[in-house]
């Protein structure tokens, strides 16, 4: 993909925690609009990776550039200057995260876990954030729980309502990091639709995912990781059917 239309460009990053090199000189970049899915091992940094883009950890070397900036700097004439942690915080906007674990602050009802960020951030009248969060809400099928506790949820329910949570900072950019491993089988299905609807509105997604099926359907692309380096790369019918590296394959034999 150009480096220059992409809206998240991975060049060469590598990420150590002590001596174990956790990311291993990986590139990537991805297009508006796609969806890139990510698998691999348990350990293999996918997570890492996806908390590097967001700035949830610091890289060691390479450079990450999200929306056309450099993530951790800002640019003062031909001089680069570190960001300050609240500058982080604000640029860490642009991308929105979910987790396996759903999350939410459990005081707090499901339209209150939606408008709290942007109540917080986004300097806008309580109204229209409210108006948005149900919308929202409708979006992820949920309008009927807005007054409903996490605690009253199931955890399909969750983490749709993380999604809408996510989706409520209006992001350039959604992360998903193995959004339905912890939920169990029945409900695995209700958040990979609203994923998919996500996917189909135009939304950039990048997702780490076991469920091989859906990033068949929706990825446009998928890469293969393992010991914190990218594998393999291609469409989902090389990668995940007919992929060319003996790790993938037994990898995806052993998911199936
Ligand atoms: P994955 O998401 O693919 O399962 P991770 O990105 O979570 O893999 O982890 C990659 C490697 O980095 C693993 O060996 C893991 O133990 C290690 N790791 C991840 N986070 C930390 C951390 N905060 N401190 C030390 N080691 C870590
Ligand atoms: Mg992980």
């Amino acid at each position: 993909a150009d480096a220059d239309t992409a809206i998240v460009t991975v060049a060469n990053v590598s990420k150590f925690f002590g001596d174990l090199k956790a990311l291993n000189d990986v590139s990537l970049s991805v297009e508006p609009g796609m969806v890139q899915c990510i698998i691999g091992p348990s350990g293999s940094g996918k997570s890492t990776l996806l908390r590097c883009i967001n700035q949830l950890e610091k890289i060691d070397q390479g450079a990450i550039r999200v929306d056309g900036e450099l993530i951790g700097y800002r640019r003062v004439g031909d001089e680069l200057h570190e960001l300050t942690d609240p500058e982080i915080a604000r640029q860490r906007l642009v991308t929105g995260m979910v987790f396996q674990r759903f999350n939410l602050f459990n005081h707090m009802t499901a339209l209150q876990n939606i408008i709290e960020g942007p109540l917080t951030v986004l300097k806008r009248p309580r109204k229209e954030i409210v108006a948005d969060a149900m919308a929202l809400l409708e979006r992820v099928g949920l309008a009927e729980k807005r007054d409903a506790y996490p605690s009253e949820l199931s955890g399909g329910q969750q983490q749709r309502i993380a999604i809408a949570r996510a989706l409520a900072m209006k992001p350039k950019l959604m992360l998903f990091d193995e959004p339905t491993s912890a939920l169990d089988p029945e409900l695995v299905g209700e958040v990979l639709n609203v994923m998919r609807d996500l996917a189909a509105s135009g939304m950039t997604m990048i997702v780490v995912t076991h469920e091989l099926g859906f990033a068949r359907e929706v990825a446009n692309d998928v890469v293969f990781m393992d010991k914190g380096e990218i594998v393999e790369r291609g469409t989902p019918d090389t990668v995940l059917v007919a992929p060319t590296q003996a790790r993938t394959r037994d990898f995806i034999a052993a998911v199936l």
